[in-house]
């Protein structure tokens, strides 16, 4: 990356969203780029709330992206930035370019330009301002103002072509008769959207811009913005936008899942940070499980990739198990707690209490685990007697012979004076040979009878997890709920 922009001056980068109660993952995938920018090369990583929408300044609207911003691993420098504590600022920017040779003020009404628009699809012409009022005269301007006519500030878009290098695309370029006029303050006096960004990003001394390219247009009419205030323009670098897997683009409205229900779904943070990061972006390497702090390292601003990403929700699976299998057994178990918490498996006190057993169980399942939230929907049997025998598993393995064969065993396992692997496996093996059975078929109804599931973690490991009693109890359990079975 050239610093020749920068002239060698502290690297700043900013995540800008509108209050909108969540975090999508495209501006999740947006802060993590800047980040990392900021990151790698030792800049500041800054947010601004664009909420000068009235509807949109509700502090609750906010409080989710904030929130999921933290749990995803980007936090912010500095004061955060809030646009509508802006508002005087923007306005005296509109009245210098105003005064300036680059705006005008523009008379026409809201109807009148709803007609334009109207005239303009209907033959087909971009719908664009006909600079009706460019070249209004000064005694023109002044007898409206006098009779009270209400006008927006227009800036004037002089002839010719608009270009700059992009970060991720490079050279771009757009004719400035597609770019119009467009308004900078409205004539209620409030700024526009391009207007504020421009003051802001000025004011917050922004040197790189890293955006969606749905913002593409904007940036070339902010180049403008710039050159009127005679600000110098940062550099800009547009992401492309998230695909879903059907090509479709990623967005609330087609019901795609903001960042926070990923983690109430059992996402790791690291693995959405992973993720995120290599969508649109390459470490040129095949490797592709990296912790944030590796991405910090070896992070790179010319290895954008310009064509859409593809959100892949499997994909993201997949790279939460790896950064799961990064966990120890203890790290897993802090994880793992609220999920049981919450599936009402258990409390919290019950497993402050008993975290041994968490971390043993942890250790159990984690091979399974594909979720964090998945330690409560394997492993509910670890904490709960009221699961359901599996229906077709109870069919196969709960026989009329394994109701003899659990109660037995239920009793050789009582009589052990320690509850070992070694001893549960000597034990079973034993009756199996005693009565001239394979081991599998005292092993199934087993693993069912304290378990409910047909598959799990060893059995014999489980059982010395679950304690001597539990296990004991639930072969007679099981036995008795056979013969009931039976007995119908
Ligand atoms: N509020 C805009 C968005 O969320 C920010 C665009 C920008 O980064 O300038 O898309």
């Amino acid at each position: 990356m050239s610093s020749a922009k920068t002239g060698g001056a502290e690297i700043r980068v900013r995540l800008a969203p509108s209050p909108s109660g969540y975090l999508h993952v495209g501006t999740a995938r947006m802060a993590i780029a800047n980040y990392l920018f900021a990151r790698h090369y030792g800049g500041k990583f800054l947010l601004r709330i664009e909420d000068t929408d009235a509807e949109r300044s509700d502090a609750a609207l906010l409080e989710p992206i904030l929130s999921a911003l933290q749990w995803v691993g980007t936090p912010w420098d500095e004061e955060i930035v809030y646009q509508s504590r802006r508002i005087a600022l923007y306005n005296e920017y509109a009245g210098k370019i105003l005064e300036s040779r680059y705006g005008y003020r523009c008379f026409c009404s809201p109807e009148r330009l709803q007609v334009d628009r109207e005239k303009a699809r209907a033959d087909k012409k971009p719908l664009q301002y006909d600079r009706r009022c460019l070249n209004l005269t000064p005694g023109e301007i002044d007898s409206r103002i006098k009779a009270g006519d209400k006008f927006a500030i227009r800036l004037k878009i002089p002839d010719g072509q608009t270009r700059f290098t992009d970060m991720v695309s490079g050279e771009v370029s757009r004719r400035n008769e597609d770019l119009e006029d467009f308004v900078i303050a409205r004539s209620d006096g409030t700024a526009t959207y391009n207007l504020a960004v421009v003051v802001d990003d000025h004011d917050m001394g922004i040197t790189h811009v890293i955006r969606g390219n749905d913002h593409i247009t904007n940036t070339f009419k902010q180049i403008h913005l710039y050159h009127a205030l005679g600000f110098a323009a940062p550099e800009f670098g547009h992401l492309p936008m998230i695909l879903r897997p059907d090509k479709r683009k990623v967005s609330k409205r087609l019901g795609d899942k903001d960042v926070a229900q990923y983690r109430h779904e059992g996402i790791l943070p690291e693995a959405m940070f992973n993720y995120l990061c290599l969508l649109g972006w390459s470490p040129k390497t095949d490797r592709e499980i990296y912790t944030s702090a590796e991405l910090i390292e070896i992070f790179d601003a010319n290895n954008f990739n310009p064509s859409n990403a593809i959100f892949d929700e499997e994909k993201l699976v997949a790279f939460n198990r790896e950064h799961m299998v990064m966990k120890s057994d203890h790290e897993l178990a802090t994880l793992a707690a609220p999920f049981l918490v919450d599936a009402g498996l258990t409390t919290k006190y019950w497993l402050e209490t008993r975290w041994d057993y968490l971390r043993a169980v942890v250790r159990l399942l984690r091979e399974r685990a594909r979720r964090i939230s998945d330690f409560a929907s394997l492993g509910g049997y670890f904490f709960s007697f009221g699961y359901r025998y599996d229906a077709q598993a109870a069919v196969k393995q709960f026989t009329a012979e394994s109701a003899e064969w659990l109660g037995e065993l239920a009793a050789r396992f009582e009589s052990l004076k320690e509850f070992t692997h070694d001893g549960v496996e000597a034990t079973l093996s034993e009756m199996a040979e005693e009565k001239g059975l394979k081991k599998a078929q005292l092993i199934h109804p087993t693993r069912l009878a304290v378990s409910g599931v047909p598959v799990g973690p060893s059995l014999f490991e489980m059982l010395v997890v679950l304690t001597q009693p539990v296990v004991v109890e639930r072969m007679r359990r099981a036995a008795e709920y056979i013969r009931k079975q039976q007995s119908e």
